[in-house]
């Protein structure tokens, strides 16, 4: 008896908050693990931070899916005894009051590497008991480096000493929680049950992530390698949103490649998966390259190309944002990412190719443009796709290299039907016009009711004109800076 009295004494550790950025998920959530582990109650908190939601980067549209997706976690939360709190504010603010409120004592949270999260985090942990825990890539950054410690610029190697410092698998993973204890008197915005628009093609939540997942790894991943060039085929996942929004776990995906690769039943579908599981790594490749280089954020990782000319017409921007350069390939492209805030990887190299080298606009304001539209928009990912296709990046695509819009569209988009889907006063153009519609007589025009100049732009640059002014301006540039490089040393 007085044994059981002292086990009644004992007191109970306290609560932990679980703060949730990028992490929308309780399958093999690393925070939420060690906030478990402490012992305590865990409060589930997100943190509408002011300082991303009011950007000028943030899109309206990647808002509402972070906030469906927010309304889905809490779904989650509530069958195993917990609820997501909801609070708005400057985050140090925020969490040191709910710490007060709710005596918890320790703050877990995956670490984020953009220079704008590793500041917050900094300022957080100078005055609270912050945590930070990995999660948002299978490798830390720190983790995968040269035999001398520095971080790596190009992609292959990388990809080496990343493989080689472990794939996980299935069992490596940790399963969702099925009970989370929470104190009760812990609330916060009841903007969850206000309206939020939903996503038809990419309804949020986990477990439309983990549904994507399964479907893909049962039949597409097979055809990847090939298929995934093409924007007219349904033939890569379709995961990115989720991965942004950790709605999906990258070890998840990673051991799902990874045990693709083990059972395929032909070498064309493991290099399918090889294939993909290059792709998760490209996205480690790029979150590490702005960890250890956050001035890519703001400037050409090459010095050489870092002061660049750029024409930056307005009108020649606005019209490639609208999807009305007179080039059927980028124009499907950019009126795919305006009606839904997702766009085919190549398309995407495409578009940024016709911006930066045909238009010769500053890389800076495509990257703004598409984090100002897509749903997966993320930092690391899109700067490095950027000043990939630009030229000026790490391990970058070599500036010489022009994508020809006409060509590329005839190879990765034989029938046309992306065009058409995305550009429907081309839906009756004949496919021997299609990808030159400026070529199209007059009669044509007539039957397909498509009238150059008036239904459908001309050209607003002539490609091969534009491939020599860009080879110009490119190699000038880089010679007057090299120079001067020289000069300066
Ligand atoms: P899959 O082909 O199924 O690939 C699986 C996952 O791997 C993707 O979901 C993504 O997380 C990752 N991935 C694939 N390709 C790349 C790549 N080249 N770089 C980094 N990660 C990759 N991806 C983003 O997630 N956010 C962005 O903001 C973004 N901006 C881009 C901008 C430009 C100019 C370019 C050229 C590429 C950009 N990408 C970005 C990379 C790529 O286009 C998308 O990740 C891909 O199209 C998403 O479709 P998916 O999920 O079907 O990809």
């Amino acid at each position: 008896m007085k044994e059981h009295k002292r086990k009644e004494t004992v007191p109970e550790p306290s609560a932990s908050i679980w703060w949730i950025r990028r992490d929308l998920r309780l399958d093999d959530n690393q925070a939420l693990d060690a906030a478990l582990r402490a012992g305590g109650p865990v409060i589930p908190l997100f943190i509408i931070d002011p300082a991303i939601w009011d950007s000028p980067r943030a899109a309206p549209r990647r808002v509402d899916f972070l906030m469906e997706g927010l309304r889905a976690l809490d779904g989650s939360l509530r069958p195993l005894g917990a609820q997501l709190v909801l609070r708005r504010g400057e985050p140090a603010a925020v969490l040191s009051a709910l710490m007060a409120e709710s005596g918890s004592t320790r703050i877990f949270a995956e670490q984020d590497y953009t220079p704008y999260a590793r500041r917050r985090d900094a300022a957080v942990a100078a005055s609270l008991p912050l945590k930070l825990v990995p999660g948002l890539t299978v490798h830390h950054p720190e983790a995968v480096h040269k035999a001398d410690g520095e971080p790596y610029t190009v992609f292959t190697p990388y990809s080496r000493t990343w493989k080689a410092a472990g794939i996980p698998e299935e069992s490596d993973l940790l399963p969702a929680p099925d009970r989370i204890r929470q104190p009760q008197d812990v609330t916060g915005l009841a903007l969850l049950a206000g309206p939020i628009k939903s996503n038809s093609l990419f309804p949020a939540g986990e477990a439309e992530a983990r549904r994507r997942l399964a479907q893909f790894v049962d039949g597409p991943i097979d055809s990847y390698s090939g298929d995934r060039n093409r924007p007219d085929l349904d033939g890569t996942s379709g995961l990115s949103p989720y991965l942004r929004f950790g709605m999906l776990s990258p070890r998840r995906a990673a051991a799902a490649a990874t045990s693709a690769m083990q059972s395929a039943r032909s070498e064309a579908a493991r290099r399918g998966a090889e294939t993909w599981l290059n792709e998760l790594i490209w996205r480690e490749f790029f979150q590490s390259i702005l960890y250890h280089f956050p001035r890519v954020r703001h400037e050409s990782f090459r010095e050489s190309l870092r002061d660049l000319a750029w024409l930056d017409n307005p009108e020649d921007l606005s019209a490639w944002q609208q999807g009305r350069t007179g080039y059927p390939i980028v124009d499907a492209a950019m009126r795919q990412l305006l009606e839904t805030g997702w766009m085919h990887n190549r398309t995407r190299m495409l578009s940024a190719s016709f911006l930066t080298k045909d238009l010769l606009v500053d890389w800076r304001h495509g990257e703004r443009w598409f984090m100002q539209h897509l749903l997966d928009g993320d930092t690391a990912a899109n700067n490095g796709g950027w000043q990939w296709v630009a030229g000026t990046g790490t391990d970058a695509a070599p500036y010489f290299r022009i994508f020809n819009p006409t060509t590329q569209a005839k190879k990765f988009d034989p029938d046309g039907a992306y065009i058409r889907r995305w550009l429907p006063e081309l839906h009756q153009v004949p496919l021997q016009y299609l990808y030159e519609p400026w070529t199209m007589p007059a009669d044509v025009q007539e039957s397909a009711g498509c009238q150059i100049g008036r239904d459908y732009p001309a050209p607003i640059v002539d490609h091969s004109w534009a491939r020599d002014r860009a080879l110009d301006f490119y190699k000038h540039k880089a010679v007057f800076r090299s120079e001067k490089a020289v000069e300066s040393r």
